[in-house]
């Protein structure tokens, strides 16, 4: 497996840091990354990072597949009987009509795989490298060789880099189909290992899933390994959806039911009609035509598409077509806070030390103030009432509520920034740290450590990344289930272990607590409960609260090997508390959820009372929401965490840990609810899989977490899901509305022939096979199409959500379509028809047939029948738009796709009855004027039948809520 990049990767018999010289020589880049222009030519040289599609033209394949379907073929067999009698004309028209389809189908399914595709540009990859020697996020297609890349945890890698510094674990899947971790470090230079396995080299298209490093990039885009053995000339394929799935078995149903139909047709015209065998096998082909619902599959197709176009403008990228449906039968959200309820955006406002609280604003005091501190905090006026940076905040009262001890005695008024205990609390709180605050740079970082970094700017600390950097020996980097982070970091001759994290986690792992003067006192039970009590006042007014401590090692030993034997024996130096104000966007959505019947369950890594502070704050809790913690939840068997989802109904999990939620949402899946569950972090994977509908964050989330997920909000803002639900539960009932339209077809259809077939001769055929294919073509799928585009019907959110098990076509909606909206359109048409024919004085047996006086009349009556079906058809089409609501709430003209079909069916109509080319082929003539005066009150008798039934309904419905 030797390539190319091999000799120049691993020369041979040098140590790393040699090695890597080298290559940063060969890569004509140093250390210090590539300047901005010499980047800007490299892209220009190599080309975009960025992998190609290769296998080029597929649509000849693509259409060609449209001619094949099963429907299709069915048509051709019709077209090829009618060929076989002898019938050129009704053949023609049915193979007019695959022709039509299968053009109509495949431009249907371009626009879905292109508004698919074009979902990628609504989340650009972004790779963090440092250009012009600072770091700078870019699009990762703008990554060239000799970029240095930093590479995170949860990032996905853009290109193939070798590391320079620090260390990784990577999940190779992607490449090697290995899911098992493999550790990836500067240090490990090995020779004569393919390259794959060379343990210095990380490849595109990996994940990095811990650790941190710095790498220089050596290929890009399609010279990649990735690129290489990518095999992406096969197209993506998409998996029908359940909907798809149900709809294509109906489809077939009535191809089944057409088919016996249209077989019994055949004995029945002969022997009851007088009709001939050949005429009779002609009817029976072109009934086939005209009823099969070919029309029906694309259209859905191109709805979810539309629906998942929409989304994406609006903030959420559902990643595939299938997951619109799954989203609109949602009834749990199991939801993150930080950045999902609330805004991210950290700003400190108060350190407690034992000399103390200190009241912060995340601005700057000290000599550093001119730095920029806006963007991470977050406007000041959006967060409520601050105090100044030296007064004690209301936030934090000198006694600890519940009866629980106070405080240490406090010293009068805030104590001195300058005092030991603070500036050891500023030191830790700058050197457990990866957020940038560098001058003349975005503030960068994680939004928790920009404000403890921010909180250390303010009270004095350096916070240069270069200083810091320099300082650090180890990092121990921050761990969700232990909820800590630690550093060791030697400044002259000491050596020491800054860490922070969680204050019940940091407090368990303190010997002592720092006094006000800066020395080590005991930390008893009664100072435990102290620091604890405070942090609970903190924590219940919804504020985050992160303790610090430090520890010193033997200046001149190597730092323990451990985790576990460098995070002990610490010495407690303080708390600090930060703000994340809820999304103004999120009490609004939650309100939605309630009326909507959707249950929020919170999920969190933090506090159990800044958990519940924040949920009650934005609604999805009353004052006394039942809080389990991860610990508790651990205790518990899948069974009895499914017995306490049934028995509290406002419950939140906190202190959870990644797994948890994997285990909430199988209780909750099997108990048959579709649940979505939001994540971010690399541990979030797992349970996004599990869940119907995993949801990741664009901007904050880990790129592994975007990968695991159906939807990514690009705005991170919770009211994006409930936007989405509300979208899933719109295209359902749009997609029910046209399939509602088209099976109403069936009766007008099939009734003419019925009664031509049962009349024995005594009545003329009320409509021509080639008058009902045309019929076929101009009036289905426009319309259908049109009510794709409806909006939602008022009141989608205040109904329950629809189970899991209930088909996309039901009972009801049959009876509806068949036997009552498609029962008055056949008896309004046959009322014209006949009408026609007894104004021409026509009695029951006349000969009507060419030559005869009767003939033109006849003409007319049939044409009358065609008329009256697309009158009548386009009253249905306002009938269905809505399921329950009467049409003015709606607004009568408020869809103008479907007023525009309407027009284009109407015009289609008089070309075919007034075109003499078409008269010639259709047999249609021009009804008499009093007849056509009937027409423009099909449409409102076919409508205003079904707003009475809806009336009804919704009366039926009022009065037993009332008596419930
Ligand atoms: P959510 O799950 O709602 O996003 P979260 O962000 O609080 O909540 P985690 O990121 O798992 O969840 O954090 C859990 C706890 O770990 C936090 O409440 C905090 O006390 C601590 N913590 C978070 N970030 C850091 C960090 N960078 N360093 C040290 N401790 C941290």
């Amino acid at each position: 497996m030797r390539n190319r990049h091999e000799a120049r990767l691993r020369p041979l018999g040098l140590d790393p840091e040699e090695a890597a010289e080298r290559l940063l020589r060969d890569l004509h880049s140093s250390g210090k990354g590539l300047s901005t222009a010499e980047a800007r030519r490299r892209l220009v040289q190599y080309g975009r990072n960025e992998l190609r599609r290769r296998g080029g033209r597929r649509w000849p394949r693509e259409l060609a597949r449209q001619f094949v379907h099963p429907l299709a073929l069915l048509l051709w067999v019709a077209a090829a009987l009618l060929l076989i009698v002898g019938s050129h004309v009704v053949a023609g028209a049915v193979v007019l009509i695959i022709l039509l389809n299968a053009g109509f189908a495949f431009t249907q399914e371009v626009q879905a795989e292109k508004a698919v595709e074009a979902l990628t540009r609504y989340l650009p990859q972004r790779s963090r490298v440092i250009r012009d020697g600072e770091h700078v996020d870019i699009d990762a297609a703008e990554l060239v060789p000799g970029d240095v890349v930093v590479i995170r945890q949860g990032d996905r890698i853009a290109a193939d880099v070798r590391l320079l510094s620090g260390a990784i674990e990577a999940d190779m899947s992607a490449l090697t189909g290995e899911s098992a971790p493999s550790l990836r470090s500067a240090a490990a230079v090995e020779v004569d290992v393919p390259v794959l396995q060379a343990h210095d080299l990380v490849f595109s298209g990996t994940n990095c899933t811990g650790g941190e490093a710095r790498g220089v990039v050596f290929a890009t885009g399609m010279t990649t390994e990735l690129g290489r053995i990518a095999a992406l000339s096969e197209r993506v394929e998409q998996e029908p959806s359940p909907m798809e799935q149900q709809v294509r078995r109906v489809a077939w149903l009535i191809a089944a039911v057409s088919i016996a139909l249209a077989a019994a047709f055949i004995p029945v015209a002969t022997f009851g009609g007088h009709l001939s065998l050949l005429n009779a096998l002609v009817f029976a082909a072109g009934l086939l035509a005209g009823m099969v619902p070919e029309g029906l599959l694309p259209v859905i197709t191109l709805a979810l598409a539309v629906a998942v176009k929409g989304l994406a403008a609006r903030g959420a990228l559902v990643k595939r077509l299938s997951a619109v449906e799954t989203l609109g039968s949602t009834d749990v959200i199991c939801t993150d806070k930080t950045g999902t309820l609330t805004e991210n955006r950290m700003r400190p406002t108060a350190l407690w030390t034992t000399a103390g609280v200190i009241g912060l604003t995340g601005g700057g005091t000290g000599a550093d103030t001119g730095g920029e501190t806006g963007a991470a905090p977050g406007e000041p006026g959006k967060q409520g009432p601050h105090t100044g940076p030296t007064a004690a905040p209301d936030t934090a009262p000198d006694t600890a509520p519940d009866g629980a001890p106070g405080p240490e005695p406090a010293p009068e008024g805030a104590p001195d920034p300058a005092a030991p205990v603070v500036q050891a609390a500023v030191r830790t709180a700058a050197a457990c740290n990866n957020a940038r605050l560098q001058p003349g740079e975005e503030p960068s970082g994680d939004p928790t450590e920009v404000a403890v970094l921010l909180a250390a700017r303010e009270l004095g600390a350096d916070v240069d990344a270069g200083h810091r950097e320099s300082a650090r020996r180890w990092q121990l980097h921050f761990d969700p289930e232990r909820k800590l982070m630690s550093t060791v970091d030697r400044h002259g001759d000491e050596l020491t272990v800054h860490t922070k994290g969680a204050p019940e986690a940091v407090l368990r792992r303190c010997a002592t607590l720092l006094d006000a003067q800066g020395r080590p006192a005991e930390l008893d039970d009664a100072a435990r409960e102290r620091v604890t009590a405070r942090a609970d006042a903190f924590a219940r007014d919804g504020l985050r609260v992160l303790a610090l401590a430090r520890r010193a090692l033997p200046g001149d030993g190597d730092p323990p090997h451990e985790r576990e034997d460098v995070e002990r024996d610490l010495c407690l130096i303080g708390l600090v508390a930060m703000i994340d104000p809820p999304r103004p966007e999120v009490e609004d959505a939650v309100a939605h959820c309630r009326s909507a019947g959707i249950r929020i369950i919170v999920i969190t890594g933090d506090h159990p009372l800044t958990a519940a502070a924040v949920a009650r704050r934005v609604g999805i809790t009353g004052e006394h929401p039942r809080v389990v913690t991860g610990a508790d939840l651990d205790e518990l068997h899948e069974h009895q965490i499914g017995d306490l989802l049934r028995a509290e109904p406002e419950i939140i999990f906190a202190r959870a840990s990644p797994e948890a939620k994997l285990h909430i949402a199988d209780a909750l899946r099997g108990q048959g609810h579709v649940v979505a569950m939001t994540g971010d972090g690399v541990n979030d994977a797992p349970a996004l899989h599990r869940a119907d509908i995993g949801v990741a964050m664009g901007r904050s989330g880990t790129d592994v977490a975007r990968e695991a997920s159906t939807m990514v909000l690009t705005d991170d803002n919770f009211a994006s899901i409930v936007e989405a639900i509300r979208a899933g539960r719109r295209i359902y009932d749009n997609v029910r509305k046209f399939i509602l339209y088209i099976f109403t077809h069936a009766t007008p259809e099939v009734v003419p022939f019925l009664v031509f077939a049962l009349g024995g001769g005594a009545v003329p055929l009320p409509l021509t096979i080639l008058q009902l294919l045309a019929f076929d073509v101009g009036s289905e799928t426009l319309p259908a199409l049109a009510l794709s585009r409806e909006k939602a019907e008022p009141g989608i959110m205040s109904r329950g959500p629809r189970p899991r098990s209930e088909g996309v076509i039901r009972g009801p909606m049959l009876i509806r379509a068949w036997l009552f909206l498609g029962v008055i359109v056949a008896a309004l048409q046959m009322a014209g028809f006949f009408y026609v024919l007894h104004q021409a004085g026509w009695h029951p047996g006349d000969a009507t047939g060419a030559g005869s006086p009767l003939h033109h009349a006849y003409q007319q009556a049939t044409t009358m029948t065609f008329l009256g079906m697309i009158a009548g058809q386009i009253g249905t089409a306002f009938a269905v738009r809505t399921q329950r609501a009467s049409l003015r709430s709606v607004g009568v003209f408020s869809n103008r796709y479907l007023l525009a079909a309407i027009g284009g069916a109407i015009v289609l109509a008089a070309l075919f009855v007034y075109a003499p080319p078409f008269q010639a082929l259709l047999g249609t003539a021009a009804p008499p004027a009093s007849a056509l005066a009937l027409l423009p009150a099909y449409p409102l008798i076919v409508w205003g039948a079904d707003e009475l039934r809806r009336f009804l309904i919704r009366r039926r419905a009022a009065r037993t809520g009332r008596e419930g």
